[in-house]
């Protein structure tokens, strides 16, 4: 989940679709690589009693001594981040292979997971709100980029500068990387600014866009106080649905189709 603008929605996706695929049986980790930590808080993880993210990329902490269990999902695991990864960005500068730090530790995760007969279906990342080394990171790492957007103003300009970022990661780091799925969110339908915008990315991006927006939802911005999602905090409501709808899209849409080097 990547967007370099802040408060799009992207933690929020990224818990709730994570929630919803877990939720379905679909084994699921969701990473948090933004130092403010708030997918953690939203897994209900004690964020100054842990090791997290800034220990996998900059202390090469094995993610197995990281990944925590999420109570209530049997098919849910969290790395967290803590305060200390706001320190990352400026720690891996220096760092050889410093884009790689985290496809590697998440390779020898999966690997290891695999080895023992158990696979993840999912792995979400949540990225920090820029385009620094985290998200650098976390688009080498990835199959797929999940970019949300808000219906608002200037929500497009941004989009340029992000998808030049991929287009350089595909050229030089990752050619698996591909933008696959654009979310609306906080999506007011009453608002003619919301219609147009929508209908903009509807224009250009026929094939990623998820045409079930998120709506506005109080519930959804309160169950992260709690500790929750909005999928166990008030799964009738309709931020819930719109999430578990979209994650089942998501799962119906399955993987990208991979590239011939990747079967090489
Ligand atoms: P980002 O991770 O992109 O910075 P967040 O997911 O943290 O964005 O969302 C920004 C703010 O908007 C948060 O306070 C969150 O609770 C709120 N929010 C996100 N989605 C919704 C929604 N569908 N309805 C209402 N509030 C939302
Ligand atoms: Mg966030």
């Amino acid at each position: 989940m990547a967007n370099q603008k802040g408060g799009v929605g992207k933690t929020t996706s990224a818990v709730n679709i994570g929630a919803a695929l877990a939720m379905g049986g679909l084994r699921t980790l969701v990473i948090d690589l933004d130092p403010q930590g708030n997918a953690s808080t939203a897994f209900g993880v004690q964020r100054d009693e842990v090791q997290g993210m800034y220990e996998v990329i900059i202390k090469d902490l094995p993610i197995k001594e990281a990944a925590l269990k999420v109570p209530g999902y049997p098919a849910l695991e969290i790395i967290p981040a803590t305060q200390s990864l706001a320190n990352a960005e400026v720690e891996l500068v220096p760092l050889v292979a410093r884009e790689l730090r985290l496809k590697r530790a998440l390779t020898n995760y999966l690997n290891e997971a695999a080895a023992r007969g158990e696979r993840f279906d999912y792995v979400i990342i949540d990225c920090p709100p820029s385009l620094g080394l985290l998200t650098i990171n976390a688009l080498v790492a990835a199959d797929e980029l999940l970019i949300p957007i808000q219906c608002e103003y200037y929500s497009l300009e941004g989009l340029t500068l992000l998808l030049h970022t991929v287009t350089l990661i595909v050229e030089h780091l990752n050619q698996n990387l591909k933008l696959t799925t654009i979310v609306l969110t906080m999506y007011d339908g009453r608002t003619r600014l919301a219609n147009d915008v929508a209908e903009e990315i509807r224009k250009h991006y026929p094939n990623e866009l998820i045409d079930i927006p998120i709506p506005r939802a109080v519930r959804v911005s309160e169950a992260p106080s709690y500790g929750q999602t909005v999928m166990t905090y008030d799964p009738g409501s309709n931020g819930a649905e719109a999430y578990g709808q979209v994650a089942r899209e998501i799962a119906r849409r399955g993987a990208p189709t991979i590239t011939s080097a990747e079967v090489g």
